[in-house]
């Protein structure tokens, strides 16, 4: 993959983009990869010497490397911090799964520290978020698995969050936005039998995409599928009165409401999208999801 400089970015930071320390090698597949949709890594695979992503689109990610040299820093005597295992057994059909954890502490405390912003811890802590509690138990099932055993148990996971747009003047003027600028998300600790099926589940479907011609689409959830709504306009005002799932509801609104559509009143499709292919995915132009949506 090459990257390029776009926005012009200085020269060290692009260099510090390039030199990405991420090393999953010695492994088929990574708990990071594991996770994500099958579909992106085997396009990043067949395309990976086409690629290019710009330096600019990587800096929330160097942002989030640098917490690691916090975490070498703030490791105590009998901690663990910063170590990759291994796991190739029964569970794995023939693959060797690897991930690397941040911190676990010599009680057990597993500990992920993620630079974010303000508003998805918000709602990490109002509505939980999958992908965070999947990917700490996939660390937990790859150190009770590891090839090297550990001598620390996983008793408890937990989020740290550094919240990068952090605003004192929020803080002090909103509820719900988060007091301090580091906030603790225990995570849910699933069964050993949980852990495993779940792994082994993601292993299967990655293994059976790869067999496959045409890997499946990623889901609505994986790309980040934002539907349309139809929005309900009073004339003269600029926000919607009711945004609504599809168009009949929308009519049935304006009618339980005594208004008359054309009459003061009209309603606005306002079109839904793949956030992620549209912006975030690096692998799109490869994708016949993306092209044909957008071409
Ligand atoms: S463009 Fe969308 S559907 Fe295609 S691989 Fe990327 S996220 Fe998945």
């Amino acid at each position: 993959m090459k990257i390029t400089n776009l926005q012009n970015l200085p020269q060290a930071i692009v260099n510090a983009v390039i030199n990405d320390p991420y090393d999953g090698k010695g492994s088929d597949i990574s708990a990071t990869r594991l996770l994500a949709p099958p579909r992106i890594n085997i396009l990043t695979k067949k395309h990976w010497d086409k690629l290019e992503e710009d330096a600019a689109d990587r800096i929330f990610s160097l942002l989030g490397q640098s917490v690691h040299h916090i975490i070498e820093r703030a490791a105590q005597e009998g901690d663990l911090s910063e170590e990759r295992v291994f796991v190739n057994n029964e569970q794995t059909n023939g693959w060797t799964v690897s991930g690397q954890f941040d911190y676990l502490t010599k009680d057990g405390d597993l500990i992920d520290f993620k630079t974010t912003s303000a508003w998805a811890v918000v709602d990490a802590l109002k509505n939980g978020k999958s992908e965070w509690e999947a990917q700490l138990n996939i660390l937990d099932w790859l150190i009770r698995h590891s090839e090297t055993k550990l001598p620390i148990k996983v008793k408890s996971l937990s989020i740290v969050a550094i919240l990068r747009d952090w605003s004192k003047m929020k803080a002090l003027t909103s509820v719900d936005y988060p007091k301090q600028q580091v906030v603790t998300i225990p995570i849910t600790m699933w069964s050993d039998a949980e852990q495993d099926a779940y792994v082994q589940g993601r292993i299967a479907l990655h293994q059976s995409a790869a067999l496959q011609e045409e890997p499946p689409i990623c889901s609505p959830e994986e790309r980040w599928n934002k539907p349309d709504t139809y929005a309900v306009m009073k004339d003269g005002r600029k926000s919607a009165v009711r945004l609504l799932p599809s168009m009949d509801e929308a009519k049935q609104f304006i009618k339980d409401n005594g208004m008359s559509e054309g009459k003061g009143c009209k309603i606005v499709l306002r079109a839904g999208e793949d956030t992620r292919c549209a912006h975030y995915c690096a692998v799109r132009d490869y994708c016949t999801h993306w092209t044909k949506v957008s071409f």
